[in-house]
């Protein structure tokens, strides 16, 4: 009975042929700005010089733009970063390499607004003074793939990318990188050895890909939603971002929810929605059914139980709670579920996707997985012993592992032991 997002191990994904649903906000982004003849606007005055790049950037640091992907990155700091990086090539890239179970916003995304995508990134380009970008893709995501070449095709149509964009004489260039497939690739320094030629491994980071990023370049790096944010924070201001979200909470943000809900799928809500809206507006938990408990950030997010329901879902408030925002991904988990075997299935999922470079990442997930399915089977109780052990596995993958792959993976295990996923296992 463990939801389906989790017990596939790997990439949960709403029906196909599903589209956004928009919640309680209004005005983006069925609104005028999206008629096809006032797209590209912001990045047209920003061309132009009708905007300068430093009011870009300020207006991203007052609307207090996070990465969407996952780390959440101040958005405008990493821009003004990559601009001010010592000079020469500066390369540009849109991690569209979505792959995590529960998440499947980005590809929604992908669909119905390649536009918005495209212009944040051409945006962060003429900011950072990158020629050339290009939008790494989870190679599953063909249909996808094929509406981002066509809107490509339709940039150069329109003279907005090329050798000599608008006739100002600069040069910008986007193309798209199928990846060759591995969850891992969606870490940017691992995309990045991958769009080498290497294998794809993520590095130690200092440095940071904002200074030596592609082929030792600085390269500015943003995720599908974070992109698309940037052109309606620029056309519409930063006050108005602001106004989008509840509370404490500013702007808007995508949320994949999967699981036991009645309607999974891709939904837009201001941030700051509560768990309990979301889950709401995705028709309640399946069946009627009681919930049990959440992940409101993804796989690696730990489970908050039930009396976290009216938890805004923003970044700050969320790892208040213990757990995380992530890519924005919340699974649901009905009563009667068997929270453990839902968190070892999570395991399963990073231990299978472990790149093996790092012994604490590559061993301890190994040993922590054969821990949990041997009880599983045994049908028996964790004894002290073994609960012992997997609380000391997971102290050091996540104080010794190289990338965050490792350093969470054992996250939502240990949370269900804590108790955040209720009881563990049904009655
Ligand atoms: Fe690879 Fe895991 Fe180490 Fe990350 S933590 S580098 S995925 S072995």
């Amino acid at each position: 009975d463990v939801p389906a997002v989790l017990a596939a191990g790997s990439g949960g994904h709403a029906d196909p042929g599903a589209t956004v649903a928009y919640g309680p906000a209004e005005g983006w982004p069925n609104d005028p700005y999206d008629r096809p003849e006032h797209r590209y606007g912001a990045l047209r005055a920003l061309l132009t010089g009708a905007v300068a790049p430093e009011q870009v950037i300020a207006d991203l640091q007052e609307a207090g733009l996070r990465g969407m992907g996952g780390a959440g990155f101040p958005t405008g700091r990493k821009w003004d970063l990559v601009r001010k990086a010592p000079g020469g090539v500066k390369y540009a890239i849109c991690n569209a390499d979505e792959s995590e179970p529960g998440t499947f916003k980005d590809r929604q995304l992908l669909a119905e607004q390649p536009h918005l995508v495209l212009e944040g990134m051409l945006m962060g380009m003429v900011v950072t003074g990158a020629e050339e970008g290009w939008v790494f893709i989870r190679h599953e995501y063909g249909p996808e793939e094929a509406v981002l070449r066509a809107e490509i095709e339709r940039l150069g149509a329109l003279g907005l990318t090329g050798d000599d964009v608008l006739g100002t004489g600069r040069r910008l260039v986007v193309d798209v990188f199928t990846s060759p497939g591995g969850y891992i690739l969606g870490e940017e320094t691992a995309l990045i050895e991958c769009m080498e030629g290497h294998r794809g491994e993520p590095r130690n980071k200092p440095p940071f890909p904002g200074v030596h990023g592609l082929w030792g370049r600085p390269t500015l790096m943003n995720s599908v939603e974070t992109f698309a944010d940037v052109p309606v924070i620029a056309t519409r201001g930063a006050q108005w971002w602001l106004d989008q979200g509840i509370g404490e909470s500013g702007g808007l943000k995508f949320f994949s929810v999967s699981g036991h809900v009645e309607r999974p799928g891709v939904y837009c809500v201001p941030m700051g929605t509560t768990i309990r809206a979301l889950v709401d507006l995705a028709g309640g938990v399946a069946g009627g059914a009681e919930l049990d408990c959440v992940q409101p950030g993804g796989a690696s997010s730990n489970f908050l139980d039930a009396s976290h329901l009216d938890t805004p879902l923003d970044f700050g408030t969320l790892a208040e709670a213990g757990s995380m925002l992530g890519s924005g991904a919340l699974v649901v988990i009905a009563k009667g579920t068997d929270t453990l075997a839902a968190a070892t299935n999570v395991l399963r999922f990073f231990r299978n996707e472990s790149c093996g470079k790092c012994v604490p990442c590559r061993v301890g997930s190994t040993k922590a997985h054969d821990l949990l399915a041997e009880t599983l089977r045994s049908g028996g109780e964790l004894s002290a012993e073994r609960r012992e052990r997997l609380l000391e596995l997971e102290t050091v993958m996540r104080k010794t592992s190289i990338c965050g792959l490792g350093q969470v993976a054992m996250g939502p295990v240990v949370s269900v032991l804590n108790g955040s996923g209720a009881a563990g296992r049904p009655e």
